[in-house]
């Protein structure tokens, strides 16, 4: 663990910037170059070996909000994800992961990975004895992501951690829904810090990217597979999430508020069956979350009453965007079943616990008031078109 001695804000504006030496302006200067001096220098640069001037900056940043030793930017969560994987993965071995994953995650791994001779076991439940009893001798990484999409289960970091220690396996965590500002695995003991760059980090909705932080030793390994999987991440881009970072400290604690009173607002609402909140005293693993997580995330997820119309819900929204991606500052609306969850049969969907009604709810930075008469007036519309119908 790498603790820096500055608070959230000072990291996110200032750690890691490249001085502007020449004109002294009060941002990081951008080098897009691709072709830099080679001899009687001890570092070969170039973007594909993850070590420009902007990089190099923004992984320096990454790391201290993960309180890790080192980081590397990617090109996509998804490049971050599968080098990593494949990184502590060869021909033989094994790896557990959790339940619930992103569904590009579980792409992954069911339809590449037997290709390269590496087996795998979900989990059934979210709990410590769930991830120990699919542990086989050649098990060689956990993975866990937490809070889960959509249905923002939690899994306990700690025991995880500990638990991948005593059977001396690598531990990995893709931590996108928190975001380094709500959740630092890296201080339960967890080995590798994941993150799709493209949702809080990058806040906006406008770039694609992806980070992973750790020990400078893991990231070694890491970073071997990375120059030969080419995932590095142009440097204007880099640039421009360094910029978004600044901000993200606070982005992300105005949505942490206003995520906890939209959940405050639907819970109990008579339209609404089911509110899914780690920040709700009602989560079952409300105790776990508040142990763990600095603050409770922008994310949440609810289920209208079984006989309303959740397309015509969403469709009827004029504020709030339905949206395939999430963590921007504007709030948007998904139906995992119409969408992230569509390929996976009724019946899977029913055991992973995603019913038709299901909205997840990326919660934004606007007045509250607004998104609750938002709310109210699409649900006013089914609510209508439900009375015409009987
Ligand atoms: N992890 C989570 C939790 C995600 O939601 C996503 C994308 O939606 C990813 C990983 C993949 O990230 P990217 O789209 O940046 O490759």
């Amino acid at each position: 663990m790498k603790k820096q001695n500055k608070g959230l804000n000072t990291i996110c504006t200032h750690v890691g910037q490249l001085e502007d030496k020449e004109f002294k302006g009060a941002i990081s200067p951008l080098y897009m170059g691709t072709a830099y001096a080679f001899e009687d220098i001890d570092v070969k640069r170039y973007p594909r070996y993850f070590n420009t001037p902007n990089q190099v900056a923004l992984a320096k940043k990454i790391a201290a909000l993960e309180h890790a030793e080192a980081a590397l930017i990617f090109g996509s969560g998804m490049a971050a994800i599968s080098t990593s994987l494949l990184a502590f993965l060869k021909a033989g071995d094994h790896i557990v992961l959790q339940k619930i994953i992103y569904g590009g995650t579980y792409n992954l791994v069911v339809e590449e990975f037997e290709k390269f001779g590496i087996s795998y076991s979900f989990t059934d439940g979210f709990k410590s004895d769930d991830f120990e009893s699919k542990i086989q001798e050649n098990t060689k990484v956990i993975y866990i992501e937490t809070p889960s999409n959509p249905l923002l289960n939690i899994t306990d970091l700690k025991a995880v951690a500990d638990l991948s220690k005593k059977h001396g396996i690598v531990s990995m965590i893709d931590n996108t829904f928190a975001s380094p500002v709500n959740q630092n695995p890296i201080d339960f003991g967890i080995d590798i810090v994941i993150h799709s760059a493209t949702k809080y980090m990058g806040g906006h909705s406008d770039i694609c990217a992806g980070a992973v932080t750790s020990t400078e030793e893991y990231m070694k390994r890491i970073f071997h597979l990375a120059k030969n999987f080419g995932g590095s991440l142009s440097d204007y881009t880099v640039w421009l999430l360094e910029r978004s970072i600044k901000t993200m400290g606070i982005r992300v604690k105005a949505q942490n508020g206003n995520a906890q009173r939209m959940a405050d607002y639907l819970y109990g609402h008579k339209d609404i069956s089911a509110v899914y909140y780690p920040g709700l005293p009602s989560h079952p693993d409300h105790d776990i979350a508040r142990k763990q997580m600095n603050g409770f995330g922008g994310m949440l997820s609810f289920e209208l009453n079984t006989d309303f119309n959740a397309s015509k819900f969403q469709k009827s929204l004029k504020l709030i965007k339905p949206a395939m991606s999430l963590a921007g500052v504007e709030s948007t609306v998904l139906s995992p079943t119409l969408t992230s969850h569509s390929l996976l049969s009724a019946e899977e969907r029913k055991r992973q616990g995603i019913a038709d009604g299901l909205i997840r709810f990326s919660v934004g930075i606007e007045e509250t008031e607004d998104l609750i008469a938002d709310i109210e007036q699409a649900l006013e519309i089914v609510r209508k078109e439900r009375e015409l119908a009987v």
